[in-house]
């Protein structure tokens, strides 16, 4: 091919990419929330993209795959927000970059959402608020607000999937889904019972059928600040095994699993896809403008929940997925209610089943998403409520998960409690913490029943030693004396141990 026609070519390449294929953003919009910033581009269609993190200096960069802009990012209000300054260079030649200079360490959170009555194709960006001086703004804004025998508690919904005439998954064994779920949200209904401040609802109590709009009323009656469903699952293969975390997709699911998950139990709990519901006969544009606005806010509030969840889950069981997925489940259609769907594992795997079978698994699984939406609740508690009450007068949440950066003596201070009772709250004897790692905060207003709650149980099988039950366990055989109270190393079959969290 000549050096003429090479040219031609090029620039028909390129023809056809920026007229066939690009996106156009066409407007941009911010909010403020309380606690995190929403920066919204309007987009002639949907398109890729990709978030990161930038240090030194902090920024955020959102990089739109074959698209242009066609609007000022200048005209964005940013008082009040982490950023100080926006920017945007192209890239590629067909791909636009957004910089978001920022003034403090955000959480960034992305989402397509699709066009409705007032707006077309959205890509959604938002900022969750990590750092101090935010949090205090809003334990401010919390206790004007507040009235102080205004202390109500936090309602939380648990809704154990299937029931009755139907046993959901069905396993290892015969185990069947509708069991081990109940199983699990009893305990979750124990624990939280203990919790000062909050107030379990069991949306099934034993074994019988609620239907899906049944489930979501009963939540509303109790006017439910939170919503979560427990489920189990099961795969063709044995291997598939783990927990995983799934809040409500606008649009649709995140990976395939999800997708084939939604689709799965679609004649139980769940519905194959957020446009096949019918909100009203009548008013269905206005509702569905509603649903999105506020469906998106509670969106965002569960997938914060969720994270919580898996930080705390991931010490106790194996996570399928690290992430919170999204998919489009009915039971969890509640446009005002912050709502998560857990499944606890695979019913199908051999040791997912042993476990879910188990007491003291369900116990401490139980306990790990309490631990999760204690502390969701911790930093954004409900105004009017106990939990809100107990945080302005200096009280810390029950648990905190270690970020990058932090150290034992910082986080101490955060809390307001002393370096030694967070340590031995711990059993920290040096100054070596990793990110990741759940520290119980010891003057947290839940936190002595959690404290409690971190022992998982051993029965004393025959020809066991206590030295060996430590060892297996990969535990000080002193923390174990000192758990049970031993006067001495003579243990009896039968007898029932406390293990502490390793
Ligand atoms: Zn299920």
């Amino acid at each position: 091919m000549g050096k003429r026609w090479g040219f031609i070519v090029a620039l028909l390449c390129c023809f056809v990419s920026t007229t066939a294929h690009a996106a156009v953003i066409e407007g941009v919009r911010s909010y403020r929330a309380p606690d995190y910033t929403r920066i919204v581009f309007d987009l002639s269609e949907q398109v890729e993209h990709q978030v990161f993190s930038l240090e030194n200096p902090r920024r955020l960069v959102i990089d739109l795959s074959n698209a242009s802009l066609a609007t000022e990012l200048s005209v964005l209000d940013l008082s009040e927000t982490p950023i100080t300054n926006i920017r945007s260079a192209s890239r590629n030649q067909n791909d636009t970059r957004v910089v978001l200079d920022l003034n403090a360490q955000v959480r960034p959170r992305s989402f397509l959402l699709s066009e409705n009555q007032q707006y077309g194709e959205r890509l959604v960006i938002d900022l969750y608020d990590t750092g101090a001086s935010v949090q205090s703004e809003r334990i401010v804004t919390a206790s004007a607000a507040d009235v102080d025998n205004n202390k109500r508690d936090i309602v939380v919904a648990i809704s154990a999937g299937h029931g009755g005439e139907d046993p959901g998954a069905i396993g290892v064994g015969g185990i069947q889904e509708k069991q081990i779920v109940l199983a699990i949200s009893r305990e979750i209904e124990r624990i939280l019972n203990q919790m000062p401040g909050y107030r379990p609802v069991m949306i099934r109590n034993d074994d019988y059928y609620v239907d899906l709009r049944g489930r979501t009323t009963i939540a509303h009656q109790h006017n439910a600040d939170f919503f979560i469903a427990i489920h189990a699952d099961a795969f063709s293969s044995s291997r598939a095994r783990g927990a995983t975390v799934y809040a409500l997709s606008q649009r649709g699911a995140t990976s395939e699993q999800a997708r084939r998950l939604a689709e799965k139990e679609n004649g139980a709990d769940l519905i194959g896809g957020v446009g096949s519901v019918s909100l009203s006969d009548k008013d269905e544009v206005l509702a569905s403008v509603l649903l999105d606005l506020s469906m998106t806010a509670s969106i965002a509030s569960s997938l914060e929940a969720g994270d919580k969840i898996i930080a705390s889950l991931s010490s106790v069981a194996h996570m399928r997925r690290t992430n919170v997925e999204q998919a489009a489940f009915m039971v969890l259609k509640q446009a005002d209610i912050p709502s998560l769907l857990i499944e606890s594992g695979y019913v199908t795997n051999a040791s997912d089943a042993r476990n879910l079978s188990s007491p003291a698994y369900q116990q401490q699984f139980a306990a790990a998403v309490v631990r999760g939406i204690t502390s969701y609740f911790y930093e954004t508690p409900p105004r009017g409520t106990l939990v809100a009450w107990h945080k302005i007068n200096g009280g810390g949440p029950a648990s905190y998960v270690v970020s990058r950066g932090d150290n034992l003596s910082d986080i101490a201070e955060r809390f307001n409690v002393s370096l030694a009772s967070l340590k031995a709250a711990n059993n920290i004897s040096g100054s070596v913490i990793h990110v990741g790692q759940e520290l119980i905060i010891p003057n947290g207003l839940t936190a002595p029943v959690l404290a409690q709650l971190t022992f998982r149980e051993h029965v004393v099988s025959r020809g066991e030693s206590l030295s060996q039950i430590a060892e297996d366990y990969a535990i000080p055989l002193q923390r174990i004396r000192d758990s049970n109270q031993l006067r001495n190393d003579v243990i009896r079959i039968g007898q029932v141990l406390r293990i502490p969290s390793s």
